[in-house]
């Protein structure tokens, strides 16, 4: 089952004045992969943490299936996994991931945990504690968490952000053939385009602070992506789309644009 999700004026001014997120008006279909783009500061992470309801917005409302956040978050249908990992210091990888499932009330079936385990690049580290990881590992162990349960809704806010590029290419490459066969509708928070374009099938991009929508890409490339379509100039195309928006949203226009 995969749910959809939908911004109606959604917009954030945090107390103290800063305005995150200007009304937005988004809906994000059921079972697709949509990358989340713009500039740091913009005002992402407040959308994600709105869109999961563990932010609550100043105007209009971010629903799931039509219904509250909390609903999705009841019935344990919703993952997120943060740049900043919050893995349990005192629990190994391993115990970590059974932990999520124990709260999500989901069976802790050791060959899956071990497969996620293996998919992440964390095989032979399933009994180490996140202090002997690296950070782009404890990254991993957060994605490994996060898909374990099985989420209708999986949200990742820039989960990339510390992993080597081999990694980072092998989990571009692997992660959605796993969003596809469980239907997954993926909400992903980048700064990379590459990234973006590798992986989504529609790009959302949000200009400078408040977040507005400065551009909506589709992403009509075949799938699976091997890393080298990224040289494919269809691929560049949308690249090159994404960055002219991002400049657009920061009122810039790129050093070299229209050539
Ligand atoms: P992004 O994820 O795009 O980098 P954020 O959503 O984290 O941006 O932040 C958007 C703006 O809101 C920033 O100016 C940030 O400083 C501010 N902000 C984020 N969280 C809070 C908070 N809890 N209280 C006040 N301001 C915040
Ligand atoms: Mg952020």
């Amino acid at each position: 089952m995969s749910v959809s999700v939908a911004c109606k004026g959604l917009a954030k001014t945090y107390p103290g004045g800063v305005e995150a997120v200007a009304p937005i008006d988004l809906t994000f279909q059921a079972g697709k992969t949509t990358a989340l783009v713009g500039p740091s500061g913009c005002g992402k992470s407040t959308v994600l943490r709105m869109i999961a309801g563990l932010e609550a917005p100043s105007r209009g409302s971010a629903t799931i299936d039509d219904a509250p956040p909390a609903e999705t978050l009841r019935r344990a249908g919703l993952s997120i996994a943060f740049q900043d990992p919050s893995l349990l210091p005192w629990r190994s990888v391993q115990q970590n991931i059974e932990l999520a499932l124990d709260l999500a009330r989901r069976p802790k079936v050791a060959s899956e945990i071990d497969q996620l385990i293996q998919l992440v690049g964390l095989g032979g580290f399933a009994d180490t504690r996140p202090a002997a990881l690296s950070g782009g590992m404890r990254q991993r162990a957060a994605i490994a968490r996060a898909l374990s349960t099985q989420p209708e809704l999986l949200l990742l806010d820039e989960p990339f952000g510390a992993v080597d590029e081999l990694t980072r290419a092998q989990l571009a490459h692997d992660l959605p053939g796993i969003w596809e066969a469980r239907d997954t509708t993926t909400l992903l928070v980048t700064h990379s385009v590459t990234e973006a374009v590798t992986l989504s099938d529609r790009i959302i991009v949000f200009s400078a602070r408040p977040a507005r929508v400065v551009a909506d890409i589709e992403v009509d490339l075949p799938r699976p992506r091997p890393s080298q379509i990224a040289r494919a100039p269809e691929f560049t195309e949308i690249a090159d789309n994404v960055f002219e928006a991002l400049s657009r949203g920061v009122g810039q226009t790129l050093p070299n644009a229209a050539q």
